[in-house]
């Protein structure tokens, strides 16, 4: 990729640029490709309730082993996948396999909530309602029972239109949720307006191998804010007893992370969930005190 250097726009080449483009070129390729044979998968995280660790719903997670690079993070093809206008597609994927794979286990477990990660490309996009709502129909999922999770940037980043599509969902009864809440700018009075209903405070506040005093106090005016606000507050990257005691002493209601609950497969999902087998959620209830 080149980059543009100043107003003026120069495009600046280097010889390590050229090789940088061309991967990137193929990523793309790589992404459509993938697209069309099912190469993507979803793995699904729980999110416990921490005063009585049950699970209140699980978050979909897109996993891709390609063929040609192995397995590659979101971290780094969602981004790619945003730039070459793949995101849309790849989003709708998520959101259908996912509504019906949940409204499947509401079977067993009722209460059971979803929560899909979404990016500002597809927000912005004309049918983003319309494909989130269609998406839920076609699966018979209650739009109730869906929460999306925005970051930050792309709330403060588009604001108007996505107050109106997140206007009109929130209507029609999906809830939203500011995930990796505390990295980006929005400012207080920008949180009372947007129609929020979760907020999720990112693992640089949590996965600590020790949580100071400093921490602490910014994850409790987190917790604080979210209770002013009426909002549920949930806690990412819990990795550890103490952290998980000490979150659940600030009153925080639900709490994601490795030590609760590692990312899994469906087909692992049910027994999770139901606590009996394997890395149990219930287990958390053996840390206290
Ligand atoms: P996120 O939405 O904040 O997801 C949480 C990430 O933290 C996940 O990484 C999860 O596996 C990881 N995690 C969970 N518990 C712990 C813990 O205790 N410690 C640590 N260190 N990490 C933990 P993952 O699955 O690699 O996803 C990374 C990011 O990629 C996500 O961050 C999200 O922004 C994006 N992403 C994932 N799936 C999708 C998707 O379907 N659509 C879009 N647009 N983005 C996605
Ligand atoms: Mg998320
Ligand atoms: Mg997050
Ligand atoms: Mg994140």
């Amino acid at each position: 990729r080149a980059k543009r250097e100043g107003p003026g726009r120069v495009l600046v080449y280097e010889p390590y640029m050229h090789a940088e483009a061309l991967d990137h070129l193929s990523l793309r390729g790589d992404l459509q490709r993938a697209l069309r044979d099912g190469e993507f998968r979803l793995q699904y995280q729980p999110l416990i309730r921490l005063a009585d660790g049950k699970p209140a719903g699980v978050e979909a997670l897109i996993r891709w082993h390609s063929p040609t690079r192995g397995f590659v993070s979101p971290v780094d093809f969602i981004p790619v996948a945003e730039e070459f206008g793949l995101i849309v597609e790849i989003g709708q994927w998520v959101l259908e396999k996912s509504a019906k794979q949940v409204a499947k286990w509401r079977r067993d477990f009722p209460e059971l909530g979803l929560n899909v990660n979404v990016s500002g490309h597809q927000l912005v996009h004309p049918r983003f309602a319309d494909n989130v709502m269609r998406a839920l129909a076609m699966a018979g999922l209650p739009s109730s029972a869906v929460t999306l999770e925005l970051t930050e940037s792309v709330l403060v980043s588009e604001p108007d239109l996505g107050k109106s599509a997140l206007g009109v969902l929130r209507e029609l009864g999906v809830q939203l949720s500011i995930d990796d809440f505390g990295t980006g700018y929005s400012s207080l009075a920008y949180l009372r307006e947007l129609p929020v209903d979760e907020l999720k405070i990112d693992r640089a506040f949590i996965a600590r191998a020790e949580l100071t005093a400093e921490d602490l106090a910014l994850v409790r005016t987190i917790v604080e804010l979210a209770q002013i606000l009426g909002l549920r507050v949930v806690a990412e990257g819990i990795e550890n007893a103490a952290q998980l005691a000490a979150l659940r002493g600030l009153g925080c209601g639900y709490g994601q992370g490795f030590h609760l609950c590692r990312p899994a497969d469906p087909a692992d999902i049910p027994a999770r969930l139901a606590g009996t087998q394997g890395e149990s959620p219930v287990g958390v209830l053996d840390h206290r005190s």
